[in-house]
């Protein structure tokens, strides 16, 4: 979340300036990651990648076995449901 140091404010992303400016003062504004850790470049609405804001250390987050699991599981239940239907 980009904190403006002079003004003591939270911005969102799409409420800077098109160079990573705070609106209100111009000043330059230091940003983090979801995780509270300092991104080195500025993120501009041109520049913004979600992905690689919500990653931890820089890598990817794979989806969890247990939710794949879920989904295939909720799969067989509705194919099920529908086979059910013309039995
Ligand atoms: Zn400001």
């Amino acid at each position: 979340m980009p904190w403006c140091e002079e003004c003591s404010k939270y911005f969102v992303p799409n409420a800077l300036t098109t160079s990573g400016d705070c609106p209100k003062c111009g000043s330059t504004i230091s940003q983090s990651n979801i995780n509270g850790k300092p991104i080195v470049e500025i993120v501009t609405p041109e520049t913004l990648d979600l992905r690689k804001l919500a990653s931890l250390n820089g890598n990817q987050e794979r989806v969890p076995w247990h939710f794949k699991l879920l989904v295939a599981m909720l799969v067989a239940y509705l194919s099920w449901r529908v086979v059910s239907l013309f039995i």
